[in-house]
């Protein structure tokens, strides 16, 4: 996938079709920024894809933007329903992030599990420039779009708070773990940025706990936090295999430059 100057993923295919709802749009879709805009700090990032040959980095403002979701799902499912769930998340998340003593004691945040969940799905979904069928994204769609709904099947997602100023996003990437007896390969989908780190795969790769589990708690509910350490996921990721599905399929990484300078 070759990234636009202005860092905006269209859709070439199936065009006006909501990568959510699924509906039919007869108006243009609209932009959706992964991670949420009102999530990042509004600084200039350094965008460059992964997978891509020529890899290149570009600037952008606010993360990256994806023209595929219809009115409803972005303003309405997203905006007003769910992001605020996330962006409540983030606060403490933040605040936690500035007291050292209480990151490492694995602190409680509280939360509505189920909005927060629905928030990071949507977003992922809008992060592909196609509308695949596939089973996960299926069973993620299928979510979002109920919101009494209290199962992932088989999907996991795993949350930490993340202490370091980048922003990795990879969609429907198989990750192959070296040095085990038998080829051990994992379906994911991630989301990374500062203060937050959310995976969604078929089985947890690494120790951490899963926001699923606390499915089905009504309103905002208590759940652990556990930190990341610093550089722990970069060398993960140098350590593991990754293979996307298609050589559209999206994944970029991002540094903020500069240490974000927004108080939550
Ligand atoms: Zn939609």
């Amino acid at each position: 996938m070759t990234v636009p100057p202005h860092a905006v993923y269209e859709k070439t295919s199936e065009s006006d079709i909501c990568n959510i709802c699924l509906q039919q749009q007869q108006t243009r879709l609209t932009l959706d920024h992964v991670p949420p805009k009102s999530t990042l700090p509004m600084r200039q990032v350094l965008v460059k894809p992964y997978f891509h040959k020529a890899v290149r980095t570009v600037g952008s403002q606010s993360g990256v933007k994806y023209r595929t979701l219809c009115v409803t799902c972005n303003r309405d499912r997203l905006g007003r329903s769910y992001d605020p769930a996330l962006i409540e998340m983030c606060r403490q998340a933040r605040r936690l992030h500035r007291n050292a003593d209480l990151i490492t004691q694995q602190p409680f945040i509280e939360i509505d599990v189920g909005k927060v969940i629905r928030s990071v799905l949507g977003h992922l979904l809008a992060a592909k420039d196609h509308t695949p069928r596939s089973r996960a994204d299926d069973d993620m769609r299928a979510f979002v779009m109920d919101p009494s709904s209290t199962t992932l099947n088989s999907l996991r997602i795993l949350y930490w708070a993340h202490p370091d100023r980048s922003i990795r996003l990879m969609r429907d990437t198989l990750i192959v773990q070296f040095g085990q007896p038998q080829l051990d390969m994992v379906r994911c989908d991630m989301l990374v940025w500062y203060p937050l780190g959310f995976l969604v795969c078929d089985r947890p790769t690494f120790n951490m706990p899963c926001l699923d589990d606390y499915l089905g708690l009504v309103g905002p509910v208590p759940v652990p936090l556990r930190a990341l350490a610093s550089g722990v996921l970069e060398r993960w990721l140098g350590q593991v295999g990754m293979v996307t599905g298609a050589p559209s399929d999206s994944a970029y990484q991002a540094d903020h430059p500069q240490k974000p300078e927004i108080e939550w």
